[in-house]
């Protein structure tokens, strides 16, 4: 008679909704009550319809749908105590101690907070009325397991995050497409995709794609790249080459921090170069479409390791984030993650690339 729900948070990614099935299906299978918590975070606070009971059928057909169809979403309220008191009463209310959340590092946090806190919102609820003793007792201890949303592949301790390798297909098939029309009338494509904090997309593309020069968040270029740059793209045309591609990851910077951007690109081929240089932004296409067979099957793997995690839980155990080492889906504990995450994120924003690539490891 456990209750599970699932919730998608923050941005969505290719495959969350494979990984919404799968802790659904394993929830029911395992004999669980399973709930789908509409909206992320808010649909929590919110309460009502945000939180509706799931069946085997009701996760039917969506193993191949994009984004999500619970729906994601970032909430101001779950940030205050109060909105978390919220939200406790309305998991309370219909039997709720096992959550699964799907997101990346803002909304693991969160939910790590929320369980530290349980007791004390619990007590608090009992306090003004809003629950019995009763239901507190039966309540008293809630569980969460994280599994990653992201199509970065940003967060440390898993090989890949739930989204990456779909977006990645995007990325490909629009160079593929653009390098054809390119290649007919010798251009230089700009191509600027995904990636603030984490140049995964952007090198492995640059790889993939046989690209000339790839701008990466992690490792800046000296201050002369025009120079290097133009130098590398005219051997490739003296060579016989009659289309380039250069990647720039949309937090590209120089070494004094400075945002390198595909216009700043543009600008350096057009004056030194006079080779006819096209931008294209592939944006929101990146996050779009069908998730990849990859995306769907490590989805479904995570998905029921975490109601599986869930269940074999007790009182004192860590809470974890499933993740992918090498082709296992081991269960990691979650704040050691989250921490070297945030730390990465620090190390890039305070210029210390070569603390960050060490710190985040395998990924
Ligand atoms: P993305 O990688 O797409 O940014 P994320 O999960 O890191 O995903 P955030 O916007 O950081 O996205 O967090 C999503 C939501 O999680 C927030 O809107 C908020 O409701 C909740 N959240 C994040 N950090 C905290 C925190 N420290 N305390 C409470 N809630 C938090």
């Amino acid at each position: 008679d456990k209750g599970l729900a699932v919730f998608t948070s923050g941005g969505d990614s290719q495959g969350m909704n494979a990984a919404v099935r799968a802790c659904v299906r394993m929830a029911i299978y395992l004999g669980c009550k399973a709930y789908f918590i509409r909206e992320g975070y808010q649909g929590m606070v919110d309460g009502g319809d945000n939180i509706q009971e799931a069946n085997w059928a009701s996760v039917s057909s969506i193993i191949h749908r994009g984004g999500t169809i619970i729906g994601s979403a970032r909430c101001a309220d779950f940030r205050e105590r109060a909105g978390r008191l919220k939200a406790a009463n309305n998991l309370v209310q219909k039997g709720i101690t096992n959550l699964v959340v799907i997101g990346g590092d803002g909304s693991l946090t969160g939910a790590n907070l929320f369980r530290q806190e349980w007791s004390s919102l619990l007590d608090e609820l009992v306090k003004n009325g809003t629950i019995t003793a009763a239901q507190q007792e039966k309540n008293s201890v809630l569980h969460i397991v994280g599994l990653v949303g992201s199509i970065d592949n940003d967060f440390c301790g898993t090989d890949m995050t739930i989204g990456t390798d779909s977006a990645l297909h995007r990325i490909i098939e629009a160079i593929d497409a653009i390098s054809s029309t390119a290649y007919s009338h010798q251009r230089t494509f700009i191509m600027e995709v995904m990636g603030r904090h984490c140049g995964y997309l952007p090198v492995v593309a640059g790889i993939i794609s046989e690209a000339d020069y790839v701008f990466l968040p992690e490792y800046p270029p000296p201050h002369d790249w025009p120079a290097k740059l133009v130098l590398k793209l005219e051997q490739e045309r003296s060579a016989g080459q009659r289309l380039n591609i250069v990647i720039v990851a949309e937090g590209a910077m120089d070494r004094e921090g400075n945002p390198i951007t595909a216009e700043d690109v543009k600008k350096v081929i057009d004056e030194r170069l006079k080779h006819d240089a096209r931008i294209t932004v592939l944006g929101h296409v990146q996050r779009g479409g069908n998730p990849s067979a990859f995306d769907r099957i490590l989805a479904c793997r995570m998905g029921a390791e975490a109601t599986l995690a869930l269940m074999e839980a007790t009182k004192d155990s860590v809470p974890v984030v499933i993740s992918l080492d090498g082709n296992q889906a081991v269960r990691v504990p979650l704040m050691e993650c989250v921490e070297r995450t945030q730390a990465v994120a620090l190390a890039m924003k305070e210029r210390r690339w070569a603390d960050a690539v060490k710190l985040r490891g395998r990924s």
